[in-house]
């Protein structure tokens, strides 16, 4: 009989751990020893173990990050890291922004909810991350970003978060644990395209702010612009969301809204939209559309948002614009491809960009 494939200690949570420990015959206060050196990025999290113990760990685990394949830096500072999971590669973005430098996190590569104004969305689904390699995009962002700390998580790079619940959980679990990451859950957002089904087991198992891509208001126009629409129409999605705010320790939902022009920007769209949300309590994220070569949809010109965003506002809303970050590396929203060719970066780079990535 073969040996079991060893366990990556990165993918568990602390209850996880915990577990695993007690199946070895050990007591569970190893679980913590562990899972603080570990996540604290220290050499050996096995330190505080006897001899004994610490070999067998050796044996039967590792804590093994995804590969780093590249690192671009973009003239406003926004860096993207990509990562090899097997044959693909995926997308992590820092982003500074004052004193917040926030990491948007892959859980998929590719995607298959297709949505059509998304270029991953394009590309269709290759596979689920692991809890490790989820976790592991952090743990690498935050060495690499050091002094600077990572501040938030944003769950919006590559995939659909909601389709990888077996690994998102875990994941978040150690991200906002008081001796892993220990991030506060509210700066941990999973934005879903609307699962509406997992966004229920979402809000039962873990602590994390929601964001829903909404990007339009009415049926007829989201079924068009995302299929998944047709599965879970915009009741249910609402619905939802209104059942995530009941619980007190949530304070509001993001709903994120690209701006197309012609397709979803008009003063008719707004009043749907201030009507939809009307009593949930919300923050409106209007986000640039970022084109891609092959892309059906053309940006609205800066104008139409601001006329759409004082529109909003007239009806009460808290409305923000998303600055648009990272576009010479292909680094922004809806831009993330993750793909390499023959080890050569496929994507045109600007060369001062080439430079700086050095
Ligand atoms: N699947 C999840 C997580 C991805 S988050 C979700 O849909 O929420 C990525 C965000 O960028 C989503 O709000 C997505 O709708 C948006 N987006 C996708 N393509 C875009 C583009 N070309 N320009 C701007 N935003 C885009």
């Amino acid at each position: 009989m073969r040996a079991p494939p060893p366990v990556n200690l990165l993918g568990l949570d602390r209850p996880a751990l915990a577990l695993f420990m007690r199946e070895l015959g050990e007591k569970e206060y190893r679980a913590a020893q562990v899972f603080r050196r570990l996540h604290r990025g220290d050499e050996d999290p096995f330190a505080d173990l006897p001899e004994r113990l610490r070999s067998q760990l050796r044996g039967e685990t590792v804590f093994s990050e995804p590969p780093l394949a590249a690192d671009l830096l973009a003239r406003d500072g926004t860096r993207k890291l990509l990562f090899s999971a097997g044959e693909d590669k995926i997308d992590s973005v820092l982003i500074p922004q004052g004193k917040r430098l926030t990491l948007c996190v892959s859980t998929q590569a590719g995607c298959p909810l297709a949505c059509r104004f998304c270029l991953t969305g394009k590309q269709g689904f290759s596979q689920n991350l692991s809890a490790a390699q989820i976790v592991g995009q952090l743990r690498v962002a935050s060495r690499l970003a050091f002094p600077r700390r990572v501040t938030n998580v944003v769950m919006m790079g590559m995939g659909e978060p909601l389709l990888n619940l077996p690994a998102l959980l875990p994941a978040l679990r150690v991200m906002t644990d008081s001796i892993g990451f220990a991030l506060p859950p509210r700066r941990v957002t999973v934005s879903t395209a609307g699962v509406v089904p997992a966004m229920k087991i979402l809000r039962e198992g873990a602590k994390c702010a929601l964001a829903v891509s909404l990007h339009a208001a009415s049926d007829s126009l989201r079924d068009e612009l995302m299929p998944i629409n047709r599965k879970y129409p915009l009741a249910q999605l609402m619905e939802e969301c209104r059942e995530h705010i009941r619980d007190s320790r949530r304070d509001f939902v993001t709903m994120e809204y690209v701006m197309l022009k012609g397709i979803n920007d008009g003063a008719a769209c707004a009043r749907d939209l201030a009507r939809l949300v009307r009593g949930l309590r919300c923050k409106i994220n209007l986000i640039p559309f970022n084109v891609f070569s092959g892309a059906e949809f053309l940006p609205s010109p800066p104008e139409n948002i601001l006329q759409f965003r004082d529109s909003l506002m007239k009806s009460g809303l808290t409305v923000t614009i998303r600055q648009t970050r990272g576009e010479d590396i292909l680094a922004a929203c809806g831009q993330l491809a993750g793909e390499v060719r023959e080890g050569r970066k496929v994507f045109p780079m600007q060369k001062e960009t080439r430079e700086e990535a050095r």
